[in-house]
């Protein structure tokens, strides 16, 4: 278990390579939009209109940051294309990197390499984080020489470098002896005599931190070799406190296989044996008792929750009860529908002994002005230039079709656009992409019309929809 903390810095180097940001259907929203007093402005950061909606997610966000609600759950609620997935993200964005946010689809859960409720819970344990202190041994001062040897010959060793490091500090110098790591970062950061560093004794990273003139200078009048003292085992200049942060997911991942820490990159971690949780949630307990770690209870976002089954709500129902659950918020646009693995209706196809446990955010539809907005930013966004009548068109047509098709419409407009190299998208584009793609509602109705032509024409259907 001890290799977590020499693994932690590896792990954030993983997160940042996964955050690669890309201009996805919410990259506009940057925020709730709120004010210090939590109220909402009609457009900021990216948020338009909903204000009852964002105020109560923005009092839910700062219950988070209190620490007054893990393990409670929140359902977001609304007809299709009303913010719902946007607000989620924007609580994402209010709570900050540092909180953990996990967004997965109802649909995902069924697939064939986990069970749902495996599934379910890797994504709870995504959500939670351990937030680690470690002592750090930090050598800093004045490079005087740098010695590097290279083993010769055929045996293991062959090829490998060791060397020493002769570093001053106030009034004394100290040699250090060099591990391939640290010759490598030494090289890279092309230190040389001269330089102010700092290594770090665990990772063998060097940071340079400026270049003492003066100081060499007085090494060089003193002359050198009389005042060095030996010191193979390296001497502790500092002692600093790094704090690392990772997800009990991954921590279970590196325990549970040989190759677990590849398994991060892939996604592909498998099932997680049980036995492993509760060795780590036993190491963890003991961990906060003694002051080394703290847990920090992120958001759990399940999109499409009416796609769940009674099992996995029964699943949730009792991980909420965990001391480690972290927040669940939830979105649906269904309204009465079935119970998936049951025969019994229910509001949102959500057991009813569940959603008395929720605190429940309704969303409503745009205004015709705010869906104008929406476009507008999303136009920005993507770096879209519309005339005033394309954009007054393509709001008609939000309005008649839904926001999302308005949306989609926005990138195929600018990409006819752009085939007749013009830099401004005009109401022929709007038109062109609307007779090339079909919204929704023409589909159905073609459906109606020429449904006898098809292969497979049954229908039965008892799903509710909000709309
Ligand atoms: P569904 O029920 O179909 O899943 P939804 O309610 O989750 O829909 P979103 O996916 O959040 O709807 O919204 C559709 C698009 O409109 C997204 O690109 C979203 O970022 C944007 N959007 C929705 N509401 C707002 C808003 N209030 N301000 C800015 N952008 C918004």
């Amino acid at each position: 278990m001890d290799k977590f903390s020499s693994l932690a810095t590896k792990f954030e180097e993983i997160r940042d390579y996964t955050r690669v940001e890309r201009i996805g259907a919410h990259s506009h929203i940057r925020g709730l939009g709120l004010n210090d007093l939590l109220e909402p402005k009609e457009v900021s950061q990216g948020m338009v209109g909903q204000l009852q909606a964002r105020k109560a997610a923005g009092i839910i966000v700062q219950m988070i940051r209190e620490g007054r609600i893990a393990g409670r759950a929140v359902l977001i609620a609304g007809q299709p294309g009303t913010g719902k997935t946007a607000l989620a993200m924007g609580m994402a964005q209010a709570l900050g990197s540092e909180t953990p946010f996990t967004k997965i689809a109802g649909s995902e859960l069924f697939s064939l390499e986990l069970s749902k409720t495996e599934a379910l819970n890797q994504a709870f344990r995504r959500s939670i984080g351990v937030r680690m202190k470690e002592e750090v041994e930090i050598i800093e001062g004045e490079v005087v020489e740098i010695q590097v040897d290279r083993q010769v010959g055929s045996g293991p060793a062959a090829g490998k470098k060791t060397g020493k490091i002769i570093l001053k500090t106030t009034d004394m110098e100290t040699v250090y002896e060099l591990g391939n790591k640290m010759i490598e970062s030494l090289a890279r950061e092309s230190v040389s005599a001269g330089d102010v560093i700092s290594i770090d004794k665990s990772t063998g990273k060097v940071t340079k931190l400026g270049h003492s003139f003066s100081k060499s200078r007085d090494y060089d009048a003193m002359g050198s070799t009389s005042r060095i003292v030996q010191c193979p085992e390296g001497e502790i200049q500092k002692m600093k406190q790094v704090v690392h942060q990772v997800t009990l997911h991954e921590i279970d991942v590196i325990n549970s296989r040989q190759q677990g820490f590849l398994a991060l990159f892939s996604g592909d971690t498998g099932e997680i044996k049980n036995e492993i949780r509760e060795q780590i949630d036993e190491r963890i307990t003991d961990w906060i008792e003694q002051g080394k770690a703290e847990l920090v209870p992120g958001v759990l976002f399940i999109d499409e929750v009416h796609m769940l089954d009674i099992e996995c709500f029964a699943f949730l129902s009792r991980a909420l009860e965990s001391e480690m659950a972290p927040i669940l918020v939830m979105a649906t646009n269904r309204g009465f529908t079935r119970i998936r693995g049951t025969n019994y209706r229910a509001p949102h196809g959500i057991p009813i002994d569940l959603l008395d446990r929720l605190l429940i955010i309704a969303t409503k539809p745009y205004s015709e002005k705010e869906l104008k907005q929406i476009i507008q930013i999303r136009c920005e966004e993507e770096d879209v230039n519309l005339t005033d009548d394309a954009l007054s068109l393509l709001t008609t047509i939000g309005m008649e079709t839904s926001l999302r098709y308005a949306m989609y419409t926005i990138t195929s407009a600018a990409l006819i656009c752009a085939k007749r190299r013009s830099m401004q998208v005009e109401t022929e584009d709007i038109k062109k992409s609307y007779s090339l793609f079909v919204d929704a509602k023409r589909s159905t109705q073609f459906l109606h019309e020429y449904q006898r032509e098809y292969l497979f024409n049954e229908v039965d259907d008892e799903e509710g929809g909000m709309g």
